[in-house]
């Protein structure tokens, strides 16, 4: 058993010790049972929110209409959602009204899917009514109920599906396969924001390869946002990245655009069309533009003071996700940054008056320009970072140059 849910049993404890039936739900289930690790852990209960609101010192009603309090237990965070079913999605986004419930067994028919729709109590003792322990030992990925009902329910579970088959490798049921291709025009219904999200973790999935094949055989891709206004994208294309050679979000958005040859102004459209943050959408843009301007330039100590090591890797890594190079020698590009002889523009010996003197000349836009060209040849070690040889070197290489 893993620590964080033997951890969360005390919480189920303190709940029946009071008279309140608890158990640990959802995701926290799942990886358990696939042996993967948990990494948070959701608990489902008889008590009403404000129940357990009394019963621990430490809560935060954050969705307490639906039944969820988020309860603070040895400096780890439950969330403690009421059981509960749910009835009506005429929006498709919210249920149009939540009733508790007093049963497990209830709580556990409004979930998604039946590997999602497994209790696990103090004791160990599991509840099971959709047979998901079953579901997930032969990889099988089915919904709870009729998949069509379900989709049509709340569409972000079409993506949730896609995300799941991608994270966990799993064999989605025929039904639901084809409540995908019948039903995916109700995307059109959901979120981008929540699109988004999901993609975003569908996009860091170990088998997204899978994922993303299941997309297009359901043509999943004609109704997400941006890619649906864009009949001309070639969508088999987005799986020509090795995704898992990425190491964050920004990395992976931008493999998956740069696979569509989604780039530039472009780019910024789709990014926009996501309402993706400021901050993700200049991350995306710039890291997209570097991988496309220095496909093919290995990294050389311009490109590493410039961009930093972050960024540099970063290119690294997309370069290998698509198959330009073997192998990112991480140790090197670090090395070239330990011996860069300065950290910035400021790190020079010289600066602007220094040139004045030197050549006797009012100052103007040559300074700039020639500044630049010093800080260009002491980073590639053409000179030194020293006056005298910085002198020499201009009126070597850049005096007989700089107009009048
Ligand atoms: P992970 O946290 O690894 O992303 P998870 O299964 O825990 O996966 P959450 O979004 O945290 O996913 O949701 C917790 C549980 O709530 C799910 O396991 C599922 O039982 C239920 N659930 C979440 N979203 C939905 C939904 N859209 N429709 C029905 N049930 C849902
Ligand atoms: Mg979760």
């Amino acid at each position: 058993m893993q620590d964080v849910l033997e951890q969360a049993k005390e919480v189920l404890q303190i709940l029946h010790d009071n008279g309140h039936e608890a158990y640990i739900v959802g995701g926290a289930v799942r990886d358990s049972l696939l042996g993967i690790p948990v990494h948070d852990v959701d608990i489902a209960t008889s008590a009403k929110p404000e129940e357990v609101m009394a019963l621990f010192p430490r809560t935060f009603p954050i969705g307490i209409r639906h039944g969820t309090v988020l309860v603070r237990h040895r400096h780890i965070d439950y969330e403690v959602t009421t059981f509960r079913s749910e009835y009506g999605y005429r929006d498709r986004r919210h249920p149009d009204r939540v009733v508790f419930e007093d049963s497990i067994e209830k709580d556990l028919a409004r979930r998604d899917f039946t590997i999602n729709a497994i209790a696990m109590g103090l004791n160990g003792e599991y509840v099971d009514p959709f047979g998901g322990r079953e579901d997930i030992r032969r990889r099988r990925l089915r919904t709870v109920g009729r998949a069509r009902e379900r989709f049509r329910e709340d569409p972000l579970r079409m993506l949730r599906a896609v995300r799941f088959i991608g994270q966990l490798d799993l064999e989605p049921d025929p039904e639901l396969v084809e409540a995908l291709q019948e039903e995916r025009r109700l995307i059109g219904y959901v979120a981008v924001e929540r699109i988004r999200d999901e993609m975003t973790k569908f996009l860091s999935a170990k088998w997204v390869a899978r994922g993303l094949k299941m997309i297009r055989a359901t043509r999943l891709h004609e109704v997400l946002p941006y890619i649906k206004e864009r009949p001309d994208l070639a969508f088999e294309k987005a799986d020509s990245a090795d995704y898992t050679v990425l190491e964050t979000d920004v990395e992976r958005w931008s493999a998956f655009w740069l696979a569509l040859d989604v780039r530039d102004q472009a780019l910024e459209a789709a990014l926009r069309t996501y309402r993706f943050s400021n901050k993700a959408l200049k991350a995306v843009l710039s890291l997209a533009r570097a991988f496309v301007a220095r496909r093919i330039r290995e990294p050389d100590r311009e490109t590493v003071y410039r961009y930093g090591v972050d960024a540099v890797l970063a290119v690294e890594r997309l370069k290998k996700a698509f198959g330009l190079i073997e192998t990112v020698d991480e140790a090197a590009v670090r090395a070239i940054a330990d011996r860069l002889p300065i950290g910035n523009r400021k790190d020079l010996a010289v600066d602007g008056h220094d040139l004045q003197r030197w050549l006797a000349k009012e100052g103007g836009p040559w300074m700039r320009e020639a500044m630049e060209a010093i800080e260009r040849a002491v980073v590639r070690g053409d000179v030194e970072n020293e006056p005298k040889a910085i002198r020499k070197w201009v009126n070597t290489w850049l005096a007989p140059k700089i107009k009048s």
